[in-house]
């Protein structure tokens, strides 16, 4: 099949968070698989960074933005070690900017326009590169309005009539919600701006133009496309969601293997396997304590945690935790991360105040993350909602064990250590309900009553190394969903 990604992430060019991941190596394990893949993304400043290489096609092209048109240029690069093509749309104005949507926690002002401008640009590179499409793969609301153009003003072309469109939603949270007025530069008829089509509670929503106009419809897990379709996890769209169950898929994500993999990584400080995963993990213990600070004690319980501190991640709750516990209980904390500038200052504070016991790193640093997830005996996620999340599933490929909140994709990839669980030989960690202080303690208490049950505790690990969360069975099933849009398509 010949797949073409639209997306405005993709590592190791542009990342501010899982979909950077995913359209990084869904493309290549695709291309395993003998697919053809293009991926277009906007020229980002960041991207020349990646340090590789990047050829100017000499294409130019112009698409109208409201009243004006703007020009952008075409250039080519590859996925490293794969034969997935990259095609960039550089256009200065929009995108040689430092950050991809925001600046000094503030998001651009044109980011509307900065999308009108991508969307038409990928159903220009269709056309000038002469693609052919069997599906359009679109993901999150930068690239809700592909689908939108495809149907609305680019299926009556020949080239285009075949092409379907699959849209997945990374993170429900994030809407691409503009003001009314920014119709204007999308160039659609007003008459789309109703509830069934690109209006939301009287703004514009780009999310909800890809849900609308797409073939196909997936999230990054099964669970999660479940949770969008209720009141709590919707964000207003469950009914139109609801309204497109038929088309609504979940498709767990895998994790780069190779990146991710405690018997090769270059970053831990003593590489092993499952069968040397005791001794690995003490020196990888041992080392982080001694690079953050902490007091070097292999006995001491080490509760890492990684990622985003927003509300959504649960960092308040976790914050809070650590508040109450760390003034009595021997546990180390080492939180990564960055976010909402109030969780930043406790974490900051918990680390001031409690410096033997918390280290709280503010910055985004990658080589770290992987020795906390190395280093640390609990992984922990204790997620308001979580679409897939990728840290559980590095944490037990590592032996860590994670403690999580049952929602999303962590209820997908973590097999609570149930008695029931624990005697089928399937339980990898703990999960707990409650998305409360409490909930998260009661799912640390029980991890911890496991902590000095050595062989139960090992036995998780080792069931959590074991999983397959490779990107080639989700590409396999990627594979199966494309095929079906494709046999739609064509029904149609
Ligand atoms: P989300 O996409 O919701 O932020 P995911 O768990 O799906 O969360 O993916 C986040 C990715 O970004 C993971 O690979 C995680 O390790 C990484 N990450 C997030 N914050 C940091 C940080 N401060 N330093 C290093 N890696 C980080």
């Amino acid at each position: 099949m010949n797949i073409v990604f639209a997306t405005s992430e993709a590592v190791p060019f542009a990342k501010t968070g899982g979909l950077a991941d995913v359209c990084g190596t869904l493309p290549p394990a695709l291309a395993r698989l003998g697919h053809e893949v293009t991926l277009v993304m906007p020229k980002y400043r960041c991207v020349e960074y990646a340090g590789v290489p990047i050829e100017p096609l000499g294409i130019t092209f112009v698409v109208p933005i409201g009243t004006k048109t703007v020009s952008g240029h075409l250039a080519a690069s590859h996925l490293p070690g794969s034969a997935a093509r990259v095609i960039f749309v550089q256009q200065d104005q929009y995108f040689d900017r430092d950050g991809l949507y925001t600046e000094r926690g503030e998001d651009y002002l044109d980011n509307c326009e900065r999308f009108v401008f991508f969307c038409r640009s990928v159903m220009e590179v269709i056309r000038l590169l002469n693609l052919r499409p069997d599906v359009l793969h679109c993901h999150d609301w930068q690239t809700g309005l592909v689908p939108a153009y495809l149907t609305l003003e680019y299926q009556t072309l020949p080239r285009y009539r075949q092409i379907g469109t699959l849209f997945t939603i990374h993170n429900m949270a994030y809407q691409g919600l503009f003001w009314h007025w920014d119709m204007i530069l999308t160039g659609l008829d007003w008459r789309h701006f109703n509830w069934q089509e690109l209006e939301f509670f009287g703004q514009l929503s780009l999310l909800k133009a890809g849900i609308v106009y797409s073939t196909a419809i997936s999230t990054v897990s099964p669970q999660y496309a479940i949770d969008i379709q209720t009141r709590e996890y919707g964000y207003g769209m469950e009914g139109v969601l609801h309204h497109r169950r038929d088309c609504l898929f979940g498709i767990l994500n895998g994790i780069d293997t190779e990146v991710w993999n405690p018997s090769s990584d270059r970053f831990i400080a003593r590489i092993y396997g499952i069968d040397s995963v005791i001794e690995g993990k003490a020196i990888c213990k041992v080392e982080l304590q001694r690079e953050l600070g902490l007091p070097v004690d292999g006995q001491t319980l080490l509760i890492g945690n990684v990622g985003r501190l927003t509300h959504q991640k649960g960092s308040d709750l976790l914050a809070a935790l650590i508040r109450r516990w760390a003034p009595s209980r021997p546990i180390q904390w080492v939180i990564l991360g960055q976010g909402e500038p109030d969780l930043e200052e406790e974490f900051r504070s918990l680390s001031q105040e409690f410096p033997e016991r918390v280290v709280a790193r503010i910055e985004f640093a990658e080589p770290l993350a992987h020795r906390i997830i190395a280093g640390a005996d609990i992984f922990v996620m204790p997620s308001r909602f979580e679409p897939c999340g990728l840290n559980q599933m590095y944490a037990q490929r590592y032996g860590t064990i994670p403690v999580v909140r049952s929602t999303g994709g962590l209820k997908d990839t973590v097999i609570d250590a149930t008695p029931e669980n624990i005697g089928a030989g399937s339980a990898t960690g703990f999960a707990f309900t409650e998305p409360s202080v409490e909930g998260l303690a009661d799912g640390l208490e029980r991890a911890i009553r496991a902590y000095d049950d050595k062989d139960l505790w090992w036995q998780l690990a080792r069931t959590g190394m074991r999983q397959d969360f490779s990107w080639d069975r989700s590409a396999r099933q990627y594979v199966e969903l494309y095929d079906w849009i494709r046999r739609r398509r064509r029904g149609a």
